[in-house]
């Protein structure tokens, strides 16, 4: 007999939580711990918000699923609710982030395709997580994600990020590109900010080419970055923007949203999920939608954000290890000079959950409900972990 009936996809911390409050959770063991990862920015209303526990009880009392070949007015619902946040059209719903970036992909080819483009191709970017299917796989540029799945799917150029330059040279000699595909900030890739002018620009190059806009918000959005898409920040629509993680708090959904010719190019028989924006799921998002606006949830995010990012400053700013603090709202970065993916399990064994990318930056992606005595708490722990570790190693 094999120890565990899991394929080991994952390099587990040897750690099972059994209940959930707010930022806190508690092991099996009943240790306690501050949640600064939240799922991996997905749980953005803490663990077990009451409206989002009460409208999934009630929803699974009244119907869980039926099937996309008829009418969810749920979905309908939450549709709506969505293109007025955001100033897109329409939505299509899936299961999970790397979903909702098939979907954009497919738009994309959608789109090329009538424009008589016989191979179409999408520009992506260096540094870029777009997720782990064949397709999100090939968008993404980390090799590691790719090695051993090899033919990767056809159709993509790489770009450097934040090098508008680059995709003037790409127009230039490429006339099968059909669209741009990025994260507003890489948060796989190292907390990565666009720069402040760079997302307007990708919109005039794009327009300029005819070109898709497309941006990944699978991480930046539902209010993480002080606005319910990190896009809203740069005054600028894209024809079609992904989303997931903390649509629900945790119930898996997905969202691709379109706008503008985008939003009119799937047709009945193009594409379709069985599960996906099912009643149970659509009554989570509407509930975690309701919460954000009632409880100014953005502003908060981005009030949260300044704190903890000042106040690592001061603990950890000044250190010639502390190589950047940087982020937006509650999608925050820490990098030092060293490797430092250890501080995983050692944060975790002091109660404190977080996460490390690209080796040496330390992702804090914290629930928008943190209290501000939470969010003090959480930076004085994470900056006497961190000089623990540089400083006695
Ligand atoms: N895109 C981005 C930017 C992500 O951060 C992720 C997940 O981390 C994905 C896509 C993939 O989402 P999922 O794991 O829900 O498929």
């Amino acid at each position: 007999m094999t120890e565990t009936a899991l394929i080991p996809a994952y390099a587990r911390l040897p750690i099972a939580f059994e209940k959930g409050e707010g930022v806190h959770l508690y092991d099996t063991d009943g240790k306690k711990y501050i949640d600064a990862l939240s799922g991996i920015g997905v749980c953005g209303l803490g663990h077990c918000h009451p409206a989002v526990s009460a409208a999934v009880q009630h929803q699974v009392t009244q119907l869980v699923h039926t099937s996309n070949i008829y009418n969810i007015p749920l979905q309908e619902k939450l549709g709506q609710q969505l293109a007025a946040l955001s100033g897109m059209k329409n939505c299509f719903f899936s299961n999970s982030g790397a979903e909702a970036n098939e979907a954009a992909i497919k738009i994309a080819r959608l789109y090329g395709h009538k424009k008589n483009i016989e191979s179409p191709a999408i520009i992506v970017m260096e540094g870029a997580f777009h997720g782990r299917t064949l397709a999100t796989l090939s968008a993404t540029s980390n090799r590691k994600v790719q090695a051993g799945f090899e033919p990767l799917v056809s159709g993509f150029i790489r770009a450097p990020f934040n090098d508008i330059e680059a995709l003037q040279t790409i127009a230039k000699n490429n006339q099968s590109v059909v669209a741009v595909f990025l994260e507003p900030i890489q948060g796989e890739g190292g907390i990565n900010l666009a720069n402040d002018d760079y997302l307007k620009q990708v919109r005039e190059i794009c327009d300029q080419n005819q070109w898709l806009m497309m941006l990944d918000e699978i991480q930046t959005g539902n209010g993480r970055t002080g606005k319910y898409f990190c896009y809203q920040h740069s005054d600028i629509l894209p024809d079609v923007v992904t989303t997931a993680k903390g649509l629900a708090n945790g119930i898996p959904i997905g969202v691709c949203m379109a706008a503008n010719q985008a939003a009119e190019l799937i047709q009945p028989g193009n594409h379709g999920s069985t599960y996906g924006g099912n009643p149970l799921a659509c009554a989570a998002a509407i509930a975690v939608l309701d919460t954000l606006q009632k409880e100014s949830l953005f502003e908060r995010a981005e009030a949260l954000g300044i704190r903890i990012r000042d106040g690592l400053e001061k603990s950890l700013g000044k250190k010639p290890y502390c190589s950047d603090i940087r982020g937006k709202g509650l999608m925050i970065g820490v990098e030092l000079s060293k490797p430092c993916t250890q501080l995983i399990g050692i944060a975790a064994e002091q109660g404190l959950l977080l996460n490390v990318t690209a080796e040496r930056v330390i992702r804090l992606l914290p629930p928008l409900i943190l209290s501000d005595a939470e969010a003090d708490e959480l930076v004085a722990k994470l900056s006497e972990i961190v000089i623990n570790f540089v400083e006695e190693s």
